[in-house]
């Protein structure tokens, strides 16, 4: 069939519940082609300049969190303008919801209901070309390469994401191997000696998870994670490290408020080094506040600095933060912008500024997998997925073996 017979015939939005219990998007488009399906991510440490998920607000269901208004916007808004436009054209149509919403970060439409569809409308791109996503991401990224990312796998959670008192939110390993399949099995042997290590030291209840799969000990002291995650290390001992301090959590009434002191910023960088010296630490994502750009450029240490929310996946504020000089890489999350569009705009400007790439689940996951595509489709640097444990976490590190086994 010529492209140009390709048409969405019908879309159609739903209400679903996340990983934590939360109600988010699904979306159904239906094309000439057959039917795609897309899901919606949700975070809980979000960035401040993110684009803004709609939420109901109606406290009699969900706690206000319900996504009706949402789901309605796609069905009622969003679809009928959609309807017979070819699937293959993605920037046309991002472009359309954008100019729709009209609002700087999407608040009006609601960027989960922008994305949802962004999100379907690419997997029925690929589905008409007959291709696999990743392959799909890379003809309209232009971007070319058959690696795939290193995994980033967060074993233990700390910050917003667990009940315990962490400061730094998420404990990541960095396998060193040769193949994701590989990297995939020495992060899983790497969590299972860990929550042994955790039981004996700690006590059984030291190993209930957090959000993203990761253990949550009742522990207070980033020392004491890392001092257990280099002993699970065993025979991987060439295992790396990479920390998402998410900062901007414990930013309280201009200070840092990190392991039981108040501290400036040039106070916090010394204590990171501090770990840095004693620890394999590769990156800190987040190690200051989203507005402290002074505390980000001031940082020197041997470790790459990594913006999430200072950077939101916006191509501006990563334009900032690079004349700035605060950063050496990013986090790439497609609802921290909201179409598939502006993040591969993002993405490129970053490769063209030679900033490593690192694509990123939410806390709040389903099990849709798009972003395991997309992370080979742009050639992403690493992954972070959580950790080699719970369904919506494993969905996308079991997408990588099938792909990789794919392209080699
Ligand atoms: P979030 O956390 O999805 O809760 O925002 C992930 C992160 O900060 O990287
Ligand atoms: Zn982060």
């Amino acid at each position: 069939m010529k492209e140009d017979h390709y048409k969405i015939k019908k879309i159609q939005a739903r209400e679903i519940m996340d990983s934590r219990g939360n109600p988010t998007l699904e979306v159904e488009l239906k094309t000439t082609d057959g039917v795609f399906k897309s899901s919606v991510p949700s975070g809980a440490s979000t960035g401040k300049y993110e684009a803004k998920e709609l939420r109901d607000r109606d406290k009699e269901r969900f706690d206000g969190k319900g996504v009706l208004k949402a789901v309605e916007n796609v069905n009622a808004i969003i679809g009928p303008n959609i309807i017979g436009k070819n699937p293959c054209h993605q920037k046309e149509i991002d472009q359309l919801m954008i100019d729709m919403d009209g609002t700087l970060d999407k608040r009006k439409l609601g960027a989960n209901a922008i994305l949802g569809v962004s999100l379907a409308v690419c997997r029925a791109g690929a589905g008409s070309k007959g291709i696999p996503l990743y392959k799909y991401v890379s003809q309209i990224s232009k971007i070319k390469g058959k690696s795939l990312p290193i995994p980033c796998f967060n074993i233990i959670n700390g910050g917003s994401h667990a009940g315990n008192d962490l400061d730094i939110q998420e404990f990541m390993i960095i396998p060193q191997k040769k193949t994701f399949a590989l990297n995939f099995q020495a992060g899983t042997e790497i969590y299972h000696n860990l929550e042994e290590i955790l039981e004996k030291n700690v006590g059984e209840e030291a190993t209930t998870i957090g959000d993203e799969g990761g253990f949550a000990p009742n522990i207070s002291k980033a020392e004491q994670a890392l001092d257990y995650i280099v002993k699970a290390m065993g025979k991987y001992s060439e295992t790396k490290i990479g920390l998402d301090c998410a900062a901007s959590q414990y930013f309280k009434n201009g200070k840092y408020s990190f392991e039981g002191e108040k501290l400036t910023g040039t106070q916090l960088g010394e204590k990171y080094n501090e770990l840095v010296g004693k620890y394999p630490i590769i990156f800190i994502e987040d190690p200051f506040q989203e507005e402290d750009w002074v505390s980000w450029k001031k940082f020197q240490s041997n470790v790459l600095k990594i913006g999430d929310d200072l950077t939101v996946t916006n191509i501006d504020r990563v334009e900032e933060a690079v004349k700035k000089n605060c950063i050496d890489g990013i986090i790439v999350k497609l609802n921290q912008i909201g179409t598939v569009s502006e993040t591969l705009e993002t993405v490129k400007f970053c490769k063209d500024s030679g900033l490593k790439i690192i694509v990123s689940h939410r806390s709040g996951e389903t099990k849709d997998d798009f972003i395991a595509d997309f992370s080979v489709g742009v050639q992403a640097d690493y992954i972070k997925s959580g950790a080699p444990a719970r369904g919506e976490r494993v969905a996308k590190y079991n997408r990588l073996l099938k792909i990789e086994k794919e392209i080699s």
